[in-house]
């Protein structure tokens, strides 16, 4: 039997008096409760008819209760899909139609599916519907079998589902416990979302997987961590958590001597932000390389030397090539594209054969997008990435959903949608628009893409141009707009 949750639970068992989750109202979960909830939580995912292999598409705010939703849906075989919280219900129709699930769990309820409700207090008709206590039988499932669907943007603007399975979470799981050297002592500062592969696999399963418990807090800010810190031994964090920690002028508030390791990805981090960091805590930051269909590719050494933009070696398992764009490995040194293979690597899209031969080739490596050299040692820098992607605060945008909003406008003739520097988001997403009559403003843009389009794939500023900056294949070309704007957030 390889369900995933059959070694949490193991896990659970293991330390069930001792504290999972720590909340930032002094709460605690111990793993003991988080067993019992999740089984509750399980016959009530039973009761609605969700069978293995089955979809449970949740889009909630983040909370104990929906740890143990994702917990309990793959107790029961379900397959879990969490949605950002900041999509618009235009998105979320998309997401459902394509998912088609046996149960949605977000914050309202929806008429076209059968829905129930958690809210961010962890309330809601799910809640009221869980028996006093229940024991539940674990569903048999093999290492193959789906347990995630995580969405990723598609280039087209249609979001890709990545078919992660219960093998895929486990090898990652126990790859990174490793490569952390994840000891029974840890505590894990957890301020990450848990829609996304950083939170809800990255960072909770190695804390799951070890039975050590996690500061759990809804989300980051940069007071609360400061004094959660003092209780934790290990952060993960986006690069936006690390600039936003040194913007504050009191960090560190106290010795940060007892931190075992600081970890970074989801996005380049800068080797200032790097050096900055060792500078005002004695800490080198680890920085890892990874993305929703591989979970973790690449980690910088726990023992050995952390070198700031490099993302260090290959998991132990996971075969790394640079390639060209035959799949043929290119020298040491030189750039190439980034492809994978192995145990973590997801098994397609979902839904989408095409999509999937386009980037799983036949050998079975896993074309990423991302640009990168590799050393003669193995160790990996990414150097852009082959997809215009643009990552604002550890959320990536493509350019091309924006575009297509923009473009609809009557004031827009039309755009080009770059991420550029940005001191708190890594990259700030601009709007680079050709007028169709008068300037265009951002309120504009605003007031279109409003319910279109999460908050955070929203332009932060315009420029107006007379013409895009076009190749002889009549392409745009971004380069020339990134390198022209680069300074738009720092002036
Ligand atoms: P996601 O699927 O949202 O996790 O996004 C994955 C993408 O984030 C990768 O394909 C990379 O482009 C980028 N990424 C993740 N970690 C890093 C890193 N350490 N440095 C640079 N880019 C990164």
């Amino acid at each position: 039997m390889s369900n995933f949750y059959v070694e949490l639970q193991a896990a659970f068992a293991d330390h069930a008096d001792g504290d999972c989750l720590r909340l930032a109202d002094g709460g605690v979960w111990r793993y003991s409760d988080v067993t019992a909830y999740v089984a509750r939580l399980g016959s009530v995912l039973r009761e609605q008819g969700v069978e293995p292999g089955d979809r449970v598409v949740v889009q909630v705010e983040k909370s104990a209760e929906n740890l143990c939703l994702y917990l309990a849906t793959l107790c029961v075989g379900g397959v879990y899909v969490p949605l950002n919280t900041a999509y618009t219900s235009a998105e979320l129709d998309y997401f459902v139609g394509d998912a088609e699930p046996r149960l949605f769990v977000g914050a309202q309820p929806r008429s076209d599916v059968a829905s129930l409700t958690l809210d961010a207090a962890g309330q809601g008709s799910l809640i009221d519907a869980m028996p006093g206590q229940a024991e539940i039988e674990i569903a048999e499932r093999t290492s193959d079998d789906l347990a995630a669907i995580l969405y990723t943007s598609g280039t087209t603007g249609r979001s890709k589902g990545a078919m992660l399975t219960h093998g895929n979470l486990a090898s990652n799981a126990h790859g990174l416990s490793n490569a952390w050297g994840w000891q029974s002592d840890d505590v894990l500062l957890h301020a990450l979302p848990i829609f996304h592969v950083h939170g809800l696999f990255i960072s909770s399963h190695c804390a799951l997987l070890n039975g050590t418990p996690m500061v759990f807090l809804p989300k980051f800010n940069a007071a609360e961590v400061m004094a959660m810190l003092g209780q934790c031994t290990v952060m993960m964090g986006v690069p936006t958590f690390y600039t936003r920690l040194l913007a504050e002028p009191a960090f560190p508030a106290a010795s940060l001597d007892h931190i075992r390791v600081f970890i970074c990805g989801s996005a380049p981090l800068t080797e200032q932000v790097f050096e900055e960091w060792q500078a005002r805590t004695g800490h080198r930051i680890l920085e890892r390389y990874g993305m929703s269909e591989t979970i973790i590719n690449t980690t910088n050494p726990l023992d050995g030397e952390r070198i700031p933009a490099t993302v260090g070696y290959a998991l132990p398992g996971l075969e790394l090539r640079v390639a060209d764009d035959n799949g043929v490995p290119v020298p040491a040194g030189e750039v190439g594209t980034i492809e994978v293979r192995g145990p973590s690597v997801f098994s397609g899209y979902w839904r989408m054969p095409d999509k999937t031969a386009e980037e799983i080739r036949e050998d079975g490596y896993f074309i990423t997008g991302d640009l990168g050299t590799l050393a003669e040692d193995g160790r990996l820098a990414i150097v852009g990435r082959a997809k215009d992607l643009v990552i604002t605060g550890g959320y990536n945008v493509y350019p091309k959903e924006v575009e297509r909003l923009l473009d609809d406008m009557p004031e827009v003739q039309e755009s080009a949608v770059i991420g550029v520097p940005h001191a708190d988001f890594g990259e700030g997403v601009v709007a680079v628009v050709v007028p169709a009559g008068k300037a265009v403003a951002l309120t504009d843009i605003d007031a279109a893409l409003a319910d279109q389009l999460a908050r955070f794939k929203q332009p932060k500023q315009v420029i107006n141009v007379d013409s895009l900056p076009r190749n002889t294949m009549g392409k745009v070309q971004k380069n020339l707009l990134r390198e022209q704007y680069a300074d738009l957030f720092s002036d």
